[in-house]
């Protein structure tokens, strides 16, 4: 549409949204794919893949050599349909699979071992370069985006909420209604990937605390970001 000038185009930008579990950071980052016609990755989705292959293959995930020696066999392929996305492991649907308290409670490790992080970030680098070749923009969401995925991202974002509306939100997701036990499974993952490479503020982000906030205005707010600065400043990724 307007490849004179690809910062005014949708189809030309990066968006990465990094963040911590329950800050609505999924939601929003689907539905900001959506309004602005452009895919959606789900990094931490491939985090949870990799880890189910381990659990399903009895590699002990508290074994960090194992998980390195087998972290370049499972064969992840990611669908970066917003209002569908989807996760397959060795050509198998697993989003099911992934959400399970086994691989809630084993992915952290798995997601410390260097040789897990190289392999899926070039998977990932890969689905973006693959997007944007095909015209397409893509938000990208994680822990890691903004800082060692895609530094040169056009928007990079923070998402947080207060601990008590994260378990909330996590437990509603899971169809649990313990919030409790949810909350102390993601300060427990909180604190085991805030010490690990990768999981900081990435330089240049915008934060956003979406606790007072529907999803509905998050958004928005996003969205309008999106208009006022990343189509405006950059041209970076489709230069
Ligand atoms: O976002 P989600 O809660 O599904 O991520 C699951 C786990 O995957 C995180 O707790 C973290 O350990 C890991 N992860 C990561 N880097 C990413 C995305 C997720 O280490 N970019």
């Amino acid at each position: 549409m307007s490849s004179s000038n690809p910062t005014t185009d949708p189809a030309s930008i990066v968006i990465a949204v990094d963040g911590t579990s329950g800050s609505g950071k999924s939601s929003t980052s689907r539905g900001v794919a959506d309004r602005l016609g452009m895919r959606y990755l789900d990094t931490g989705a491939m985090y949870r893949a990799m880890t189910w292959w381990m659990l399903s293959n009895d590699v002990d995930v508290h074994d960090a050599e194992a998980v390195a020696a087998a972290a370049g066999k499972p064969v992840i392929t990611s669908g970066t349909d917003p209002l569908g996305p989807t996760i397959a492991l060795d050509g198998g649907d697993v989003s099911v699979e992934i959400r399970s308290d086994r691989v809630n409670g084993a992915v952290s490790p798995v997601a410390t071992v260097p040789e897990v992080r190289t392999r899926l970030v070039a998977l990932q680098q890969q689905e973006i370069r693959d997007a944007l070749a095909a015209g397409s923009g893509i938000v990208v969401e994680g822990r890691d985006i903004g800082t060692a995925v895609w530094p040169d991202a056009d928007l990079k974002l923070y998402v947080t909420a207060d601990p008590a509306a994260r378990a909330a939100r996590r437990a509603a997701e899971e169809g649990g209604t313990d919030a409790e036990a949810v909350r102390a499974s993601l300060e427990n993952r909180d604190k085991i990937d805030s010490t690990k490479g990768g999981a900081a503020v990435p330089e240049g982000a915008t934060h956003l605390d979406t606790t007072p906030y529907t999803l509905e205005e998050v958004i928005q707010l996003v969205v309008e970001l999106v208009e006022t600065t990343a189509y405006g400043t950059s041209g970076k990724a489709g230069e």
